[in-house]
């Protein structure tokens, strides 16, 4: 049996009907940038989320800058701040930092969850720390209830990186980009919610926030040829937010596939010596990845790769290794260096079958170290 990580052909199919109406649509309407389904998207996925507004941008990394850039429009944040972070996230969220000249403090991750860990984000605050950027790794919500009480003891603003957790709901409900001031979504097509290209949003209730994200997204201009801020173009593409609106309707159900075929691997891998991830209890993981952890990592991916099953590593290099950042180089991040090492990442998609979960977690349960 061949097993692929992520088939998106597949993951689109079931909306291509809907979606070649709306592209004929959108060529009918002569309008391309920031028309009518930009603002019925926009209005669509702040109800999806619960917030007041959504602001439809160019990609992921562009929202979370949009987020820093308007705390520093605003007033809440200087150059030169320091922004507490995990330090096991993927490198967008560490770039977002350094591009709005502020400072990224690295914090060890919670070693259930993988996310940022909350005492250590405790003993990470200084006096030039202003702010948290929490991050659902991997689709599991960070303790969110945690970190406001963190942020609300020490005068910290708090943002979220949901680019990985569109639609992970806290028990009582709330969801994913409804739990800090703004959080920045990604909708790159690998991700829960995808686009068939780039696109992201910023979520928030703060009408004020909002309206900093749209003016700076947009040259800093409300008014046409008329500029308040120095701002950029990271405007959503009004196609994509098209095909947004159309997958944002399947995906409360596709993340509860997800959520089936997670429960078919606990069911049947059987190891003692791989760990699987943990669901914290205060919330729904909407497994945008299954990341499992094993010592013999390297080996075990080739096993699978010559059983065809096809995984990946998320991520090889954390950012204090990377070459981009070499002034970290020194740092010891024992914790985020184990789960770089050991991390494999299977196959789990809403077009995956009971069959070839059965058979990727039969051939980990044969693996021989
Ligand atoms: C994908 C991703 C981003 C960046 O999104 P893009 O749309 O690729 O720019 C940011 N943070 C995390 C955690 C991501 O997974």
């Amino acid at each position: 049996m061949q097993v692929s990580f992520l088939d998106l052909k597949a993951v689109n199919a079931p909306y291509t009907t809907e979606m070649q109406a709306a592209t004929r649509r959108f060529l009918e309407s002569g309008w391309y940038v920031l028309g009518e389904e930009t603002r019925a998207f926009e209005e669509e996925y702040a109800r999806f989320c619960g917030t007041k507004h959504a602001v439809g941008v160019s990609n992921g990394l562009d929202a979370l800058r949009l987020i820093f850039e308007a705390a520093k429009v605003l007033g809440k944040l200087a150059e030169g701040d320091e922004v507490l972070v995990p330090a096991n996230t993927y490198i967008a969220s560490i770039l977002a930092i350094t591009q709005s000249g502020l400072r990224p403090v690295l914090v060890e991750p919670d070693r259930a969850t993988y996310n940022i860990d909350v005492h250590a984000a405790t003993e990470a605050v200084g006096p030039r720390t202003r702010a948290i950027l929490a991050v659902h790794l991997y689709g599991q919500l960070a303790d969110m209830e945690a970190l406001q009480r963190l942020a609300w003891e020490q005068d910290l603003l708090l943002f979220e990186d949901a680019a990985q957790a569109h639609g992970a709901r806290l028990r009582d409900g709330r969801c994913a980009g409804n739990l800090s001031l703004a959080a920045g979504h990604s909708f790159y097509p690998g991700k829960n919610l995808g686009a068939l290209g780039e696109a992201g949003a910023v979520t928030t209730s703060d009408a004020g926030f909002a309206e900093a994200v749209a003016t700076l997204r947009n040259y800093g201009s409300q008014q046409k040829y008329y500029n308040r801020f120095q701002g950029f173009n990271m405007r959503i593409d009004e196609l994509q937010a098209a095909f947004l609106r159309i997958r944002l309707r399947g995906l409360d159900k596709e993340n509860e596939r997800r959520r089936e075929l997670a429960a078919l691997y606990r069911q049947e891998i059987k190891r003692p010596d791989l760990v699987l991830p943990h669901e914290a209890d205060y919330g729904q993981h909407v497994y945008h990845l299954f990341p499992i952890l094993h010592p013999r990592r390297d080996a075990l991916q080739a096993y699978l790769r010559k059983a065809g099953i096809q995984t990946m590593i998320h991520y090889p290099l954390p950012p204090h290794k990377q070459e981009a950042y070499a002034q970290w180089k020194e740092l010891s991040l024992p914790f985020t260096e184990q789960l770089h090492r050991e991390e494999l990442s299977l196959p789990i998609s809403p077009c995956h079958s009971d069959e070839e979960i059965h058979y990727v977690a039969h051939c980990i349960n044969h693996f021989e170290v």
